[in-house]
């Protein structure tokens, strides 16, 4: 089972909206795909099946940007992304789309890459965006592989006696190796040194070597065992060991990267730093929203909250914060995927204005994230956060869950509460398909966030008043997932039922296609 983590995968990662499994997923896809070719690239050919999301989806969620953006090397936070296909077009870098039939479609968002690059080496690889950022290169020139992109990964094809002499020059740095079919898998305990792959290709009868690093901020320490895999062994060991749920997330982190407590708490600050100004940003800036349908309305929710004309107390201050951020991301500013970027808003909108209400300090602030961290790491393990495979419940459901665990820690709440509270939130969230207007990331998203913010708020209150959810959140979580299961793909982002196929969503999308300049 992957080792998530929550900085990587859950409050993460600091990425150019509007979409993070379409936009930030398929830039590390792409990222990916570079480093396997192992050059810069001249020509890429990104294909999607018809049945997929991103066939309908690609244009409008940003998979174009990040496809092109990864293969020129931008990670998903870099604002150049959001203008890579002008640079790569500058660059004289040629990338086609094609919507056509593929041969291996076992998740939605599978792509096929194929690279050429400046000397005229080539390279096809497959993988998919599986929600949040994170993503899978499930086959390199045909050979299946399962690479997250957390390790520093090193292929080699050839005959046996081939890959035993190239096993030998590699030696000791290697944490981990498997052998299938003419295909050696090295995971490097330290990054490759220059030179490697060409020293491995002049190893008569290997055909192919490939070095691919982490395209993740934290790379996993190799042979770490996790301290939990469910949400009850979590609050179990916050007990066993008198912490919060915030604090035992932290631990979990702290084990995974073996960093030290420092390193892994600057990150988390370096993560409430991008949502404070993300929130900023969406107040205080005239921002163009891609699509040209929806303009931005937080400015005018705040100044009606600041005149007392709202009716929400202190939700109506998060659903303006909420709404800032999911404004910044679809104007291609940079926002944390939290776990998605589809439900960016609902984390920030309601922490940042709830630690302003209550004065917290950083300590409790950067608690408060960890335990919503510790939450999407559980869904993570259990369930998902792709709208292709569970609808918007695996977004806002799962954020507004993250909230609710955020809001009971900051309310100095037990890690039992913190973990009902996020029971309830996403028990209040099942069967919320995903239906996105005109496959952009803004109605109904821009509500949903709003949604998810203010049932963060009514699930941390009724469990700190003495709610109890009965269902554990492990067991909401995989419910949640057969849910998604349930659903049929029309409902599950691609854009083809729900709101998207009304009369007015049909309007909405021809007129989209107007403004993009697309011909339908
Ligand atoms: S409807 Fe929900 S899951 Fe779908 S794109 Fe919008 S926010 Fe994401």
């Amino acid at each position: 089972m992957a080792q998530f983590s929550i900085l990587n995968d859950v409050l993460g990662p600091i990425m150019v909206g509007p979409s993070s499994s379409h936009t930030a997923g398929t830039a590390r896809l792409g990222l990916m795909a570079q480093a396997l070719l192992g050059e810069e690239p001249a020509a890429a050919r990104v294909s999607f099946d018809p049945g997929g999301s991103l066939a309908h989806t690609y244009r409008g969620q940003g998979s174009d940007r990040g496809y092109v953006g990864g293969m020129m090397g931008m990670d998903p936070g870099n604002p150049d992304l959001a203008r890579s296909l002008g640079l790569a077009r500058e660059r004289g870098f040629a990338v086609t789309f094609a919507v056509e039939r593929l041969a291996h479609t076992s998740h939605p968002n599978m792509t096929r890459l194929e690279l050429t690059g400046l000397t005229g080496r080539r390279v096809e690889v497959w993988g998919a965006s599986t929600g949040g950022g994170m993503m899978t290169v499930t086959r390199i020139q045909d050979c299946p592989v399962e690479l997250p992109g957390t390790e520093y990964e090193l292929l080699v094809l050839g005959p046996a006696e081939a890959l035993a002499a190239a096993r030998g020059v590699v030696g000791d740095r290697v944490s981990w190796s498997a052998y299938h079919d003419g295909l050696l898998h090295m995971r490097l305990s330290e990054p490759a040194y220059p030179g490697l792959v060409a020293e491995l290709e002049g190893i008569p009868g290997v055909s192919r070597a490939a070095y691919a690093p982490p395209v993740v901020p934290v790379a996993a320490r190799p042979g770490h065992t996790p301290l939990f895999e469910s949400a009850a062994d979590m609050v179990e060991w916050a007990a066993r060991n008198g912490k919060s749920l915030g604090e035992a997330a932290l631990a979990y982190e702290i084990n995974r990267s073996g960093w030290t407590e420092d390193r892994v708490q600057a990150h988390m600050g370096r993560i409430w730093q991008v949502m404070r100004e993300a929130v900023e940003r969406g107040l205080s800036e005239d921002l163009v929203l891609g699509g040209g349908l929806v303009t931005p309305s937080a400015r005018g929710i705040y100044a009606a909250d600041g005149a007392g004309q709202l009716l929400g107390g202190p939700v109506s201050l998060s659903v303006a914060y909420a709404t800032a951020v999911m404004e910044v991301s679809n104007a291609a500013g940079v926002v944390v995927a939290a776990p998605t970027a589809g439900a960016a808003g609902v984390v920030p909108g309601v922490l940042v204005a709830a630690a302003e209400r209550m004065g917290a300090d950083r300590k409790q602030v950067l608690r408060a994230l960890w335990a919503a961290g510790g939450i999407g790491l559980i869904t993570a393990r259990r369930a998902t956060f792709a709208a292709e495979v569970a609808g918007c419940q695996a977004e806002v459901g799962v954020a507004s869950a993250m909230a609710a665990a955020g809001l009971v820690e900051l309310a100095g709440g037990s890690a039992r509460q913190a973990e009902e509270a996020a029971s309830v939130a996403l028990q209040n969230s099942l069967g919320m398909i995903c239906d996105p207007v005109a496959g952009l990331v803004q109605v109904p998203c821009f509500g949903k966030n709003a949604m998810g913010v203010g049932n963060a708020y009514a699930s941390a209150d009724l469990v700190l008043g003495g709610y109890r959810a009965l269902i554990p959140f492990d067991e909401v979580a995989e419910a949640m997932l057969r849910v998604g299961q349930a659903m049929p793909r029309e409902l599950r982002c691609t854009a083809l039922g729900g709101l998207a196929t009304t009369p007015t969503g049909t309007r909405l999308k021809q007129q989209y296609e107007r403004w993009e300049g697309i011909r339908p």
